[in-house]
């Protein structure tokens, strides 16, 4: 486990990560939830869909998480290195 490091734009301490788990975890559930509404009120076969999305989240999630937040001044990196 990578320490979190100051963030160099105001120098808090206060980085909040954003790891590959929930980056999929936040990227997936609102676009799911929608499927499964239209799938229950339109069509069924909308649920196709649903892996599809899934597996976009986790090759988008391997490029870019872990993301590094600043609370302090909301600087942002892709980086675990500032
Ligand atoms: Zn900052």
């Amino acid at each position: 486990m990578a320490e979190t490091n100051a963030c160099p734009t105001c120098k808090s301490n206060k980085i909040w990560e954003m790891t590959q788990k929930r980056y999929i975890f936040t990227m997936s559930v609102p676009p799911l939830i929608v499927i499964i509404l239209i799938a229950v009120l339109v069509e069924p076969v909308f649920i196709a869909f649903m892996p599809a999305i899934i597996l976009t989240n986790i090759i988008l999630a391997k490029r870019k998480a872990p993301i590094l937040f600043c609370k302090e001044c909301r600087h942002q990196s892709t980086s675990t290195i500032f």
